[in-house]
């Protein structure tokens, strides 16, 4: 396999020098914007294997995918977890290995993590409220996840990202108080502002919460915009001189948010998929049986780009195939 092919760009000239891949679309947590009934219906036990991985990010680290971000349903309900982040970190050319957790478990493992080659973390924490926590999420377990973020700090981790999906009437109160957390913490929040999926239509209705109304209070209150990297993912970061921590809104109904767009995704069947909300995925698995397919991959990947759409058009209303995003990873 070459590793001096062109870069994968799509018919806009965007550039994808990262790829969210899902491990497994089994998830433990009910949240109430995504399996307010919990996972009934997944495919666990199908998911593409540690080799078929290693196949799979070797073909995208060879047309210029550099980040890799590990994503589910719940990423490390796989056993096989650690095995997959050597796996991945031994392929030439990736340079950054993140993941997305809510957290389960986290003070007892975030160390096996970070040892097998872990460079980054995402946690989700909709809540600081324990109680709060519970009804969004359906497990009492704040006090762990909070403990397994300082733990991995400890550990060494320089930053850690939380991810919060403002709700209204559910947490758009506790805005300040996700801002005094990280006066003197050098967490970095994601207020992510919640979608529209196939299963969430009237959750939306009533509990959308415009990130404009945040990135409103932050500049009214000093909080400064930030350069974004080439392989940043979609946040506008913010930062304050009198705060550790920072800052990112993700606000997907804004305006030309997709122009940025640098990311592809790959389903735990190992099915690409061009957008969080295509239509339906193309398969990548046939080609990843063996190495001798990593030519023929790399086309499949390549030709799939033209189809990419300018839009995700969720402002519309458009939800594409997503059900929910437990899916395929957010
Ligand atoms: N289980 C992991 C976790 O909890 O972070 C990874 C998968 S989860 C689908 C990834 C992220 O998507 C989480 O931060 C979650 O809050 C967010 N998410 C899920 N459904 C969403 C929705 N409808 N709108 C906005 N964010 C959503």
């Amino acid at each position: 396999m070459h590793s001096d092919l062109p870069a994968l760009q799509d018919r806009k000239g965007r550039k994808f020098p990262y790829l969210r891949l899902s491990v497994t679309d089994l998830c433990n947590f009910r949240c109430n914007y995504c399996l307010p009934d919990g996972c009934l219906d997944h495919h666990h036990s199908e998911a593409l294997t540690v080799e078929e991985i290693r196949r799979l990010i070797t073909a995208f680290a060879a047309v210029g995918v550099e980040k890799i971000r590990l994503t589910g349903g719940e990423p490390t309900l796989r056993q096989d977890f650690a095995d997959i982040v050597r796996t991945i970190k031994e392929v030439p050319g990736i340079n950054k290995l993140a993941m997305t957790t809510n957290g389960y478990k986290m003070d007892q493992r975030v160390t096996d993590w970070l040892e097998a080659g872990i460079d980054a973390i995402n946690v989700s924490v909709d809540s600081l409220d324990p109680l709060a926590f519970e009804l969004i999420t359906g497990h009492n377990r704040l006090r762990e996840i909070l403990a397994g973020i300082q733990k991995a700090f400890d550990h060494g981790l320089p930053s850690i990202k939380v991810n919060a999906v403002a709700m209204q009437g559910i947490n758009d109160h506790e805005i300040d108080g996700f801002l005094d957390w990280i006066r003197d913490y050098p967490v970095s929040i994601r207020f992510i502002e919640l979608m529209q999926t196939g299963d969430n239509q009237d959750f939306f209705l009533k509990h959308h919460f415009p990130g404009k109304q945040i990135q409103a209070l932050l500049l009214a209150r000093g909080w400064v915009r930030k350069m974004r990297l080439a392989d940043a993912g979609p946040a506008q970061e913010y930062c304050h001189n009198d705060y550790e921590g920072t800052i990112g809104l993700i606000m997907p109904y804004s305006k030309d948010f997709c122009n940025d767009c640098n990311r592809l995704r790959v389903t735990s069947l190992g099915q690409l998929q061009l957008c969080l909300f295509a239509e339906s995925g193309i398969d990548l698995r046939d080609f990843l049986c063996s190495d001798d397919q990593q030519t023929a991959l790399v086309a499949r990947i390549r030709d799939s780009l033209r189809l990419k759409e300018d839009s995700h058009f969720l402002e519309q209303g458009w939800t594409g195939g997503t059900q929910n995003l437990s899916q395929m990873g957010g």
